[in-house]
């Protein structure tokens, strides 16, 4: 029982720098976030150990009394949490979790309809090199050109035309609330399934700042890592009828083992975020997003060609459109990383560049305000990125506000040697 830093000194140094980086650096990625001590505990316990195929009390292994505790609790605190009917708290990951939604909802070769990746959806709404762009018949659907929503007349048109098996409502990168009762107001009207991916969202919904999806859609799925603050991983929410295929699809579906470790983080995350404190943080998260909207929409930010996606944000993100300025979406995400900012380039739609230069950034309000981040932190690191994207900017100037605004709010004290 050697010690990580006596064992494998080569890891420990790489998890060591990656600690430090997260505390000295602003985490500005969209799906990104810091999961609780607490949760990380729960993470490296000894339930890594457990084999545990089958669901709580129907266990092809024995000895599964302890988990079978754990993953019950996950259960039942998720479906408290979003107010729904059956829970699946098994995927490895959103991927998975998507994977075996389509698959208990439709057949390969059946169409499905989604949000072009290149207009915010998702790889596994129908992206053609994944999974579900292999196997399934997939008709997308944009936003708006003018106005950066997404088009809802278009929506229903292609539902008519095409008959979807499944509708998926859900993005990783858009700055809007997606119409949810319009989504099933169509998916009646065409016979289709309605499938909401809430990964980006997650969080906000189980704060109230955001519609929930389980009152509209046959089967929600989301990630548990992004605005929800939990391990990396998956969740599928249902309507109680698609209880008995959503199990079977996950286990033996598409998976072995559960990740009994990872549910019970799961298990742990559910509970704080259902506290108050999780609400306040979330409310910060949005706030954040708004300021940082409203900084760089500001006259001088778009003299210098930058321009804000729908022009605002009702949710934890900013889509930041490049295509007027002299930076491309690959140079303003290493502008920002120079002065301690980490943000991902992002296509914008009708992207004129390759997707991996892009002409777009994706920035995101939830690590901060983990970290605590309140309304006047998150203006100055607004304005950070509003001087860093102009032609002219003071590197060094701007790394010294960067860096006390993370000396401001430490990152896991006590995980530092
Ligand atoms: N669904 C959406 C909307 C996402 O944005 C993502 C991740 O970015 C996923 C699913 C996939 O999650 P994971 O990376 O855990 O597979």
């Amino acid at each position: 029982n050697t010690p990580l830093h006596e064992l494998d000194p080569e890891i420990a140094a790489a998890v060591d720098a990656e600690l430090s980086r997260q505390q000295s650096t602003l985490e500005m990625i969209a799906s990104e976030n810091f999961a609780p001590l607490a949760v990380m505990e729960a993470q490296g316990s000894v339930l890594t150990n457990k084999y545990a195929e089958g669901y709580p009390g129907r266990r092809y292994y024995g000895g599964c009394e302890h988990v079978d505790v754990a993953e019950q609790i996950a259960i039942d605190r998720v479906k408290e949490l979003f107010g729904a009917e059956y829970a699946n708290v098994q995927p490895h990951s959103g991927a998975s979790a998507n994977q075996a939604a389509l698959f208990a909802l439709a057949q390969p070769g059946d169409t499905i309809l989604g949000l072009d990746l290149a207009h915010g959806g998702h790889l596994t709404h129908g992206m053609r090199l994944n999974f579900s762009g292999k196997q399934f018949n997939v008709v997308a659907y944009h936003v708006d050109a003018e106005t950066g929503l997404v088009d809802m007349d278009e929506v229903e048109r292609l539902a008519k035309e095409h008959r979807p098996k499944v509708i998926i409502a859900g993005w990783s990168a858009y700055p809007r609330q997606l119409d949810f009762a319009e989504f099933r107001r169509i998916a009646d009207e065409t016979g289709a399934y309605l499938w909401v991916d809430m990964a980006h969202f997650a969080g906000l919904v189980a704060a109230g700042l955001h519609p929930n999806p389980v009152e509209y859609a046959d089967v929600v799925t989301s990630t548990t890592h992004k605005t929800l603050g939990g391990p990396r991983g998956g969740i599928i929410l249902a309507k109680k009828d698609f209880a008995k295929k959503l199990n079977s699809s996950v286990f033996p579906g598409f998976q072995g083992g559960p990740l009994e470790h990872v549910i019970a983080a799961k298990a742990v995350s559910f509970k704080v975020a259902a506290g108050e404190d999780f609400k306040e943080r979330q409310r910060r998260t949005v706030d954040g997003a708004r300021i940082l909207a409203e900084r760089l929409t500001a006259a001088d930010v778009r003299e210098a060609g930058v321009n804000v996606l729908s022009g605002g944000t009702d949710v934890h993100l900013v889509l930041v459109d490049l295509r007027e300025s002299e930076l491309d979406g690959q140079q303003a995400e290493d502008r920002l990383h120079e002065v301690g900012i980490t943000v991902n380039r992002n296509a914008v739609p009708n992207d004129p560049r390759p997707p991996m230069v892009t002409s777009g950034l994706r920035i995101g309000t939830p690590a901060l305000a983990t970290r605590g981040f309140a309304a006047e932190d998150f203006a100055e690191v607004a304005d950070v990125i509003a001087e860093t994207l102009k032609p002219s900017y003071d590197a060094e100037a701007l790394k010294a506000r960067v860096k006390a605004l993370a000396d401001k709010h430490p990152l896991y004290p006590g995980l530092s040697k």
